[in-house]
């Protein structure tokens, strides 16, 4: 089994959009159509089962994600989301690190798996991590280095 871990802002979505102030957040409405579908051809071409890290995952149900992610492109569903560890002074990233391994221990089934994230440092998790540039999203060079992680 592949797992793509999957951070939102700054990976399906770029800091430089103009957000509709209009639009709720936490909606696909905050989410681009053409790095959806990029999200959707690594995953066609992967096999790989998505499992949201992002924080996006306290503020929607797995169904509501899934329902988000297929509007903008990706219809393939969401297979778990990371759970929810306590924040520390150590922030985000570290904490965001810690749910993911926690994850995977749980998941001995789980053969290749990257983590999709525009965070810079995810600690012990790097030599797994696909940084986003959160200026551009999910790239074409991001796909070449996600897909020999997760077929290698
Ligand atoms: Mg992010």
């Amino acid at each position: 089994m592949r797992v793509i871990f999957l951070d939102f802002d700054g990976v399906l979505n770029r800091e430089t959009d103009a957000i509709d102030e209009e639009s709720e957040l936490w909606t696909a409405a905050w989410l681009e159509s053409d790095l959806v579908e990029r999200l959707a051809r690594l995953v066609a071409s992967t096999g790989a089962k998505v499992v949201v890290s992002s924080s996006w995952r306290q503020r929607r149900s797995l169904a509501e994600l899934a329902d988000i992610l297929a509007e903008r492109g990706y219809p393939g569903g969401v297979h778990d989301v990371t759970a929810r560890l306590p924040r520390s002074e150590e922030g985000e990233q570290h904490v965001r690190a810690t749910e993911i391994a926690a994850w995977l221990t749980a998941h001995p089934e789980v053969a290749n798996w990257i983590i999709l994230d525009d965070e810079r440092d995810l600690g012990p998790l790097a030599h797994r991590h696909v940084w986003t540039d959160p200026s551009v999203g999910l790239s074409e060079q991001n796909l070449v280095e996600a897909r020999a992680l997760l077929l290698g």
